[in-house]
């Protein structure tokens, strides 16, 4: 017996030996995520660093995991607390360890500084705010780096920093002015999310009685122009006809940089199967947004959300596998060359318990190699899919001289 059981014992101990390397989907994942390229399609922590003086080196971590201050309560807090005692989402530490390669950091103009009567405050404020960005990657020359094209990010990655990008949510932040459209890009902007939840002049927004408002000619005008200077044209926030008239007319694809299903969540922020079949065939990229409100439909709407709240005593958590399932969802309808990440961190609510954090980005990576998704495909969702279509929108630019004329 023992000399027929000893190659049997030595092949199984091999077996073993081979197993933790070769089949621990765990390790495989988390060594995948930290090579990929991951890029983020939304980050609100710039109005943290301009309103509060929030600085990325700083731990915005949450000691206790829970509590934090509420970002949106912010401006009506009757004190201004201490920018060491924000409680974020982001910061320099927590984006490494997250596995993250590129962010792009919002330049978000809220509704109180724009005002048709008063011309310039809205296009002060972006400024400002861009200047805020840029000023961290002053400060942090080793781990940030200000990055304006695909070949930017990609060195930014090779180099082991965070490739800083900048994208403008607001149309309304160029106050009807392409040259102001053309400041904003001369300064890093490669983005610009048409509305934000207000309509404007030129283009109606999902979140106000605008919804059955599209884009105007100078809105026209205005993706025109994106598109002749390589910066991306975002569908997050707009209306539906918003959505459908900019589809009409750009030649480069889209963005929706922070949007997930509306299939799986009944909230107009969101993409419905059509639209979501219309950025494939455009050859966009829809970025999922991690927030409950996009992901859980008990957390649609006020009135909804506050029913459940009632039924359910306030216990409401989101998921990650809620995530996944939205993140599957659009590879299914529109294909997995058009699924992306847009966490809107510090700038949403309700996010997932397994990814509250920048440095919880792995988990979604697991939880959907857990689920079968190949080495290929996870690439594609983490960054490949945004900077394909980044490249296709730089050389549709360079297609076309920057002094044509806009028509
Ligand atoms: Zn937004």
């Amino acid at each position: 017996m023992p000399t027929r059981a000893a190659p049997l014992l030595v092949g199984v101990g091999i077996a073993l030996l081979a197993a933790p390397a070769a089949a621990d989907p765990e390790a495989r994942a988390r060594a995948l995520h930290q090579e990929a390229i991951v890029v983020d399609g939304h980050n609100d922590v710039s109005t943290l660093i301009l309103d509060f003086g929030f600085d990325l080196g700083m731990d915005g971590g949450r000691p206790d995991g829970r509590g934090y201050w509420p970002w949106f309560a912010l401006p009506w807090l009757p004190f201004r607390p201490a920018p060491e005692a924000l409680r974020t989402d982001t910061d320099l530490a927590r984006m490494r360890a997250g596995g993250l390669d590129a962010e792009f950091f919002s330049i978000w103009v809220a509704p109180r500084y724009y005002d048709p009567e008063r011309p310039g405050l809205a296009t002060r404020r972006a400024l400002a705010m861009i200047e805020a960005v840029r000023e961290q990657v002053r400060r942090h020359p080793d781990e940030l780096a200000l990055a304006t094209s695909v070949e930017e990010v990609l060195s930014a990655a090779g180099e082991d920093k965070l490739a800083v990008l900048l994208g403008v949510e607001g149309g309304h932040a160029i106050e009807d002015d392409l040259a102001t459209l053309d400041r904003y890009h001369a300064l890093g902007a490669r983005y610009m999310t048409l509305t934000w939840s207000f309509s404007h002049g030129w283009a109606g927004s999902e979140g106000d009685d605008g919804q059955d408002r599209g884009l105007t000619d100078f809105g026209r005008q205005v993706v025109r122009r994106m598109n002749q200077l390589g910066m991306l044209v975002d569908v997050s926030h707009a209306s539906d006809p918003t959505f459908w008239d900019t589809l009409a007319v750009t030649r480069a694809p889209v963005i929706a940089s922070h949007s997930s299903a509306r299939a799986l969540a009944p909230n107009t922020r969101n993409l419905d199967d059509d639209m979501l079949r219309a950025v494939a065939a455009n050859g966009g990229v829809v970025m999922l947004n991690f927030g409950g409100v996009f992901l859980d439909p008990r957390k649609v709407g006020y009135l909804n959300l506050a029913a459940n709240w009632l039924r359910h005593g306030f216990s409401l958590p989101t998921t990650l596998a809620m995530l996944a399932d939205h993140v599957e969802h659009v590879a299914h309808v529109a294909g997995v060359d058009h699924v992306g990440l847009g966490s809107d961190f510090d700038g949403t609510l309700f996010l997932p318990e397994e990814l509250h954090d920048v440095d919880q980005l792995p988990n979604l990576t697991l939880e959907l190699a857990r689920r079968g998704w190949s080495d290929a495909d996870l690439r594609k969702l983490l960054g490949g899919n945004l900077l394909r279509v980044f490249a296709e929108a730089e050389r549709i630019a360079g297609e076309t001289p920057r002094s044509a004329e806009v028509r």
